[in-house]
């Protein structure tokens, strides 16, 4: 008999500083996606956590059976409706499964719901009253989890991604795989141990193409990895921008059947991270001065502006105007960006049809949180139906959508292409531009709505990156965010927070 795996999962990472709910509908429109039975399947060979599952599962002779998984663009807190509805669909498929002889469950890690702060917490509890304490459970987690004792409490064993922009993520799914089946072999007992410290820090300090103080602990886990006992190590910088009580960086460390181990080693990338805890400060620069030096220099440059303020990945409005007001006011040539979500100038484009001139307030109408809107007089050059799919590095082969989106030239041919869209979207792969006749290769400069995920595919082709200081609910300037929950005090918001491991 072979063995048998049963899969799904909820995954969706929730900024509470985003009023709009996320609902049922929101799980089945633009990028977002809920994959069915053999929808699950049909991932293979994607960049995502379950092409490297499914690749796991057909090498070592796996039954891989699929439930339910679902996965939506990043905002606002989950609605009970839909996390039951999906929650239920996911426990319908274990019952219909039965006997089997693990749980590999996709989720997140920072999903926060309308009527409770860990959804995931929730949903690992459902599915173990489910199972029962014998069958095992394995979660692969987005590096920027937050996380709650209760999901420690209830899962085997957890392996995180390493790297930040998440182009791990298939490795990261394979090796949860390998974990759970050497699980229910006998070959390993999961202990696990973790830390979690009185630490926020901002996305942007988790990147892991610059030595990044949350790299260096991840360089040191990848060490741990390799050490006789030790079956997963991960530091995870957690998600900032959720105003739960259990937000901010913690370590988990998965050993063989010791927890003394385990605990040993959480607790020395705990110290790690803590030690360098003044250095998780973002300076982001101010916007006239990224667009002057963009502007000035020589012939060929790529720019990227990163709106890091305001990113699609990280649950914010997306319509911020900050940087779009700042490339007008310098009257900058050769610059594209990528997006502003304006539903409503979308259609009033729409109407115009290709070729119109509009005049049309943009951009800022959402929350107030990212601008005010911003009139542009501009050439309707292209409307487009919105989907593509992504060429990589993260997530290539997958369908991404911001909806329908128009091309707006404003100034002319060599002016500002402004990308207006129905709904938000995260621009981390070239096919932003390209899908739309935008070679971003040819331009002085990128606009990017992205905390980090850009990266990737950008910095490759970018002369510069400049981190820009806008409003926003992705700010990395942690102070301006309202906390009510989180748990304090907690440094940098309160300086003097000490630690130490415990005894
Ligand atoms: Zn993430």
């Amino acid at each position: 008999m072979p063995i048998r795996i049963v899969t799904g999962g909820i995954s969706q990472e929730t900024n509470t500083f985003q009023w709009q709910p996320t609902t049922l509908e929101d799980f089945q429109r633009g990028s977002s996606a809920i994959h069915r039975g053999e929808d699950i399947l049909a991932l293979e060979g994607t960049g995502t956590v379950y092409g490297g599952v499914i690749a796991e599962a057909k090498r070592q002779g796996i039954e891989l059976i699929p439930t339910t998984f679902a996965r939506a663009v990043p905002g606002g807190r989950v609605t009970r409706h839909a996390f039951e509805t999906l929650c239920e669909e996911i426990l319908d498929g274990l019952r219909r499964a039965q006997p089997f002889d693990g749980v590999l469950l996709v989720i997140h890690g920072a999903m926060a719901l309308e009527h409770h702060d860990d959804g995931e917490g929730l949903l690992l509890r459902a599915v173990r009253d489910l199972v029962g304490p014998d069958i095992p459970i394995v979660s692969p987690l987005d590096l920027h989890t937050n996380l709650s004792d209760e999901m420690m409490a209830l899962a085997d064993a957890f392996v995180g991604y390493k790297e930040y922009p998440h182009i791990d993520t298939a490795e990261t799914g394979a090796r949860a795989l390998q974990i759970l089946v050497e699980t229910i072999r006998g070959n390993i007992r999961p202990a696990m141990a973790h830390v979690r410290l009185p630490l926020i820090v901002p996305n942007q300090s988790m990147v892991t193409t610059w030595q990044s103080p949350l790299k260096t602990a991840i360089d040191r886990a990848r060490e741990i990895e390799r050490e006789p006992g030790v079956v997963a190590a991960t530091v995870l910088g957690g998600f900032p921008f959720a105003d739960v009580p259990f937000a901010g960086v913690s370590t988990i460390v998965v050993t063989d059947n010791d927890p003394v181990l385990a605990r040993r080693y959480a607790t020395e990338l705990a110290r790690i991270c803590w030690d360098l805890r003044e250095t998780f400060r973002i300076e982001p620069t101010p916007i006239p001065d990224a667009i002057a030096e963009a502007m000035a220099a020589p012939p060929g440059s790529v720019y990227v502006l990163a709106d890091i303020a305001d990113s699609g990945a990280s649950g914010t409005a997306g319509d911020g105007t900050a940087v779009l007001k700042g490339l007008l006011e310098a009257n900058a040539r050769s610059a594209a960006v990528a997006q502003i979500m304006d539903p409503e100038a979308v259609h009033a484009c729409i109407d115009a049809g290709v070729g119109a001139t509009v005049t049309l307030r943009v951009g800022g109408k959402h929350d107030g949180l990212h601008g005010e809107p911003v009139e542009v007089t501009g050439m309707v050059r292209l409307i487009h139906e919105g989907s593509f799919v992504l060429a990589g590095p993260m997530g290539k082969g997958t369908v991404a959508s911001r909806g329908k989106t128009v091309v707006l030239e404003i100034g002319g041919r060599d002016g500002i292409e402004l990308q207006l869209t129905e709904l938000r979207g995260h621009p981390n792969d070239l096919n932003f531009f390209r899908a739309f006749g935008i070679e971003p290769t040819e331009r002085r400069i990128l606009v990017l709505k992205s905390a980090a995920h850009f990266r990737a595919a950008f910095e490759p082709i970018a002369t510069k990156v400049i981190e820009v200081d806008a409003p926003g609910i992705s700010s990395p300037r942690l102070e301006r965010f309202d906390y009510r929950k989180l748990r304090r005090p907690i440094y940098p918001l309160d300086p003097e927070t000490t630690w130490s491991p415990e005894a």
